[in-house]
């Protein structure tokens, strides 16, 4: 039996209707920009693995370091002890972090690093003596999938079940450049009328939002708004984080800096799975105390894992290598010159690009979850490309290292895919 045929008997995939979709696909093997399937085919992986893989996968400086590292010392806990990566890690992020950023909290997923945050934020308040119990959240936002995160994510098929569950939340437009008093007009009276402790936002892309872009000036008037009335500001940079927006960080873009920042996903260049949230020093001094109760009582067994800060420490190196920064450059300016051909096609209705993440949305009328997703990436993969659509947006957020033969390829298969639709 082949792996998708016994994947069938135990397996209960992530994001999946079964009944629907009863079928996968079994990747084998992964080189640089490269997924191989269990028949021998072959595909760019355009997106990255979820825009982790950024440095390649299997890349040999990134995968020397980790088994070096689980020869010397695999997992401990991290309650307590202390270890060389997760010390060498917090001293190279401090370096590129927005220069507020002060300490390190370890988590191991996306999910959990916005818990984190939500807790710094509601507990803050707790701790200095001013009970604040309403969040903040852009409009369509996605954060994860626990309560926390799901609370502040905006309502679709992945939280909907749950809605009665979760926090208080309040939700604004994301400024489009059009709408600065409007969004300010409607954060104004929440935060009149509410005790309201923090604002969790992906800045400038929201990622599941099909990559939905906002203004850099209308964010920086929230953020400014909110430090003016002590709102803990929460920057989800799962996504953007590590240079897909041109900058190290999203929030690199604004002049006011976030209180908190999430950091998963290309953290530890594809590798393993593991989170940071960092904060300021008036976040961290709020919780420093005589007081045991005023701690941040929260870990996860694999928090600050070795083999992960090891991975997470050679891809930052990588990161700041001419190579990589060179290459960001490119692939942007390739997205820039692809961005402006395809524009005027008919059956494009719009297209957008930050740095290395490019978007398109197609002139079609399409409900979101359809079935216009699964012809499309049955089209790319059938040519080649892993490519996965969200709705009737067609999105790029390929590693670092790709080629231009491969990125010419992609940009094929997205033209030739308008003729299909
Ligand atoms: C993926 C993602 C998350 C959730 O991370 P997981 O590791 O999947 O739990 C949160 N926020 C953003 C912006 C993401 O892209």
């Amino acid at each position: 039996m082949t792996i998708k045929q016994r994947d069938q008997k135990h397996i209960w995939h992530p994001l999946t209707q079964h009944k629907l979709h009863p079928e996968t696909m079994a990747i084998v093997k992964a080189k640089d920009c490269i997924l191989f399937d269990e028949d021998g085919n072959q595909y760019i992986d355009g997106i990255a693995s979820w825009y982790s893989s950024m440095y390649g996968h299997c890349n040999p400086f990134i995968t020397n370091r980790v088994y070096k590292q689980m020869q010397t010392l695999d997992h401990v806990v991290f309650a307590g002890f202390t270890h060389e990566p997760a010390v060498k890690l917090s001293e190279e992020l401090i370096k590129i972090l927005p220069e507020n950023q002060e300490k390190i909290f370890f988590g191991d997923n996306g999910s959990t690093s916005i818990e984190i945050g939500i807790k710094m934020a509601l507990q803050y308040h707790f701790n200095t003596g001013e009970k604040r119990n309403t969040l903040i959240a852009f409009e369509d936002g996605f954060h994860g999938d626990t309560f926390g995160a799901m609370s502040v994510s905006g309502l679709s098929v992945y939280n909907g079940p749950f809605e009665d569950f979760f926090l208080d939340v309040k939700r604004i437009p994301t400024p489009n450049g059009n709408n600065q008093s409007l969004v300010l007009e409607t954060l104004k009276a929440i935060v009149k009328n509410n005790k309201v402790a923090g604002f969790v936002y992906e800045p400038l892309v929201q990622g599941a939002a099909a990559m939905k872009m906002h203004d850099a000036e209308g964010l920086n008037t929230i953020l400014k708004f909110c430090k003016a009335n002590k709102i803990i500001t929460v920057a989800d940079e799962v996504m953007t984080g590590f240079g897909k927006t041109g900058r190290h960080f999203a929030s690199d873009f604004m002049e006011t800096k976030p209180d908190v920042i999430c950091m998963s996903k290309a953290l530890t260049a594809g590798l393993m799975p593991m989170s940071i949230t960092s904060c300021t020093q008036a976040i961290y001094d709020a919780f420093y105390s005589d007081d045991i109760g005023k701690g941040l009582f929260h870990c996860h067994t694999y928090s600050a894992n070795p083999l992960a800060c090891a991975a997470a420490i050679a891809g930052l190196e990588l990161l700041q290598s001419d190579t990589i920064q060179q290459n960001i450059k490119r692939i942007t300016e390739k997205h820039r010159v692809f961005g402006a051909y395809i524009e005027t096609h008919s059956k494009v209705k719009s297209i957008r690009q930050k740095g290395i993440i490019f978007a398109l949305d197609l002139n079609v009328e399409m409900e979101r979850y359809g079935d216009l997703r699964y012809k499309l990436f049955n089209f790319f993969m059938e040519n080649g490309v892993f490519l996965r659509p969200l709705g009737e947006t067609i999105y790029i957020q390929a590693p670092y290292t790709i080629t231009e033969a491969q990125l010419d390829k992609i940009y094929q298969v997205i033209e030739e895919v308008l003729e299909i639709v």
